[in-house]
Formats: structure tokens, sequence, C-alpha cells
């Protein structure tokens, strides 16, 4: 059984008094949810108040990104033991953002996925591929190898600690979401890489969440699908109301 991660990706959005604004009212609206892991990633600035207004609720801390190094000279970055410290327990890794507009590369996102196992830190790998590509019929190569890299000698129980986020570029902040027969046939494919890679149990234990212009009015229906275990929601997990939504989507 696979609980279902809902997680809200704030991106570079939302001031220290609106990021606890939107956790008070979610903590409210959410408090009776026992049945799927409900998590939100605030830009860095509003880490550690809403990681103290998130105290003692079900709603769990996630960043953004991480930079690949413990500490040091690299001026602008954060570590994951600066995450951890601030009471983080997932992170963001593999964003399409960050592959377009930072040039992150499959490999850098493997030492990321790597360096954030090694401290504790679940990482959220995204992974999805451009209109282009698609258009092109390159879809699952394109995701093939992007999950084979980024999980580079990750092994079976690192990958009990990790979340794959299927995010088709063309559907991110567009308001064009994957259908529900084409997010399912991805995360099944996805799976099958799982499988090749590190046997049955681990595939089916692994959680595929989708991400892509989910809204209240879709979430249900992507729900339903067999293999789509939750959701990496963007615009949507911004206003209180529309995430608590998302969240209590029914099957
Ligand atoms: C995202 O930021 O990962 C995302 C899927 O955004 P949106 O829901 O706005 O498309």
């Amino acid at each position: 059984m696979r609980v279902p991660l809902m997680a809200g990706n704030w991106k570079m959005h939302k001031s220290v008094s609106q990021a606890s604004a939107l956790v008070q009212a979610l903590k409210e609206s959410l408090a009776d949810v026992t049945d799927r892991e409900i998590l939100v990633c605030p830009p860095f600035t509003a880490l550690y108040p809403v990681a103290e207004a998130l105290k003692g609720s079900n709603i769990e801390l996630g960043a953004q990104n991480i930079y690949p190094q413990e500490e040091g000279a690299y001026t602008g970055e954060i570590s994951p033991p600066m995450l951890l410290d601030v009471g983080c327990r997932y992170v963001i890794l593999g964003h399409s953002e960050r592959r377009r507009h930072f040039k992150e590369t499959d490999e850098f996102i493997n030492r990321k996925v790597h360096l954030a196992l090694e401290h504790g830190l679940r990482p959220i790998l995204c992974v999805g591929e451009t209109l282009e590509q698609r258009e092109a019929g390159q879809e699952v190569a394109v995701v093939t190898k992007q999950v084979r890299e980024c999980l580079a000698g990750v092994t079976g129980e690192g990958m009990k600690e990790v979340v794959i986020a299927y995010e088709p570029v063309w559907a991110i902040g567009t308001g064009r979401t994957a259908t529900p027969e084409q997010a399912q046939t991805m995360h099944q494919t996805i799976r099958d890489v799982l499988r090749g890679l590190y046997g049955q149990e681990t595939a089916e234990a692994t959680r595929i969440i989708y991400g892509g212009s989910v809204k209240p009015d879709n979430v249900d229906d992507l729900m339903r699908e067999p293999d789509i275990d939750g959701a990496l929601v963007g615009g949507a997990s911004m206003k209180a109301e529309s995430f608590a939504r998302i969240v209590r989507f029914e099957k």
C-alpha cells in the first residue's frame, strides 16, 4: 500500500507573513486528514517560520533545492544539513524550472540525490519531457534516461526514501494537464524502469506522483489511476482552499 503524497511547491512566492498565513489556514482545514501525507515546500526564507507553525501538525516540510556539498565556499547555496536543521524532511530535486533556467544536468541532480540520501533528506526527483520531445515521440526515452541517470548508484535501500515526480514540462504552469491516461502510461513506464533496476518489491513500493497543472477539478480523475500515488502542485497549492481540496481528492 502506497500512502499518497500530496505536495505543494510554492516556488519563488510568499513572504514570511504570507507563508505563515497560508500554513495556518492549511493546518486548520486539514487537521483531520490521516490517510495521506501532506507536504509544503516554501522558499528558503520562509522555511523556519513555517516549520515553527507546523509543529505538532500533520503537515510536513520540504525545500525546493540543495547544493550537493555539505558546506563550504558556495555563495548563495544551501546544503542538506541546513535544511534538516530547520526541520525539512523532503527536498524537490531536478525540477524542470531548475533544469531549464539553471542548466541542471542529470549528472548534477544525481549528486544532489546522493547527498540528500546520505543526510536522511527524502528526495522528490522530478522528471519529464518537453512538448517538443513529446511531439517527436521521444517521451519514454527521455524520461527513462532521466530516471536512470538521476538514480545512478542509488541502492535499493536508498530507494525506500525516494519519491519520483513525473512532471511533463508542457503541463507545468500552463493550465494544460496531462490526461489521466497519458499520466498513467508514463507512471507505468517509470515503474517498469524501477522494476528493471531494483526488482518488483521496490518498484511497487516507490511512490510516483504527478505534477503539471493539478487543480481541484482534475485531481480526482488523476488519482483514480493505479500508478499515480500523489501530486506535486505548483499554482493551486498557494491558496489554502484549492490545496485543501486537492489533498482531499476522492477516488
Ligand atoms: C510544479 O511547480 O511542480 C507544478 C507542477 O506547477 P503547476 O501545478 O503550477 O503546473
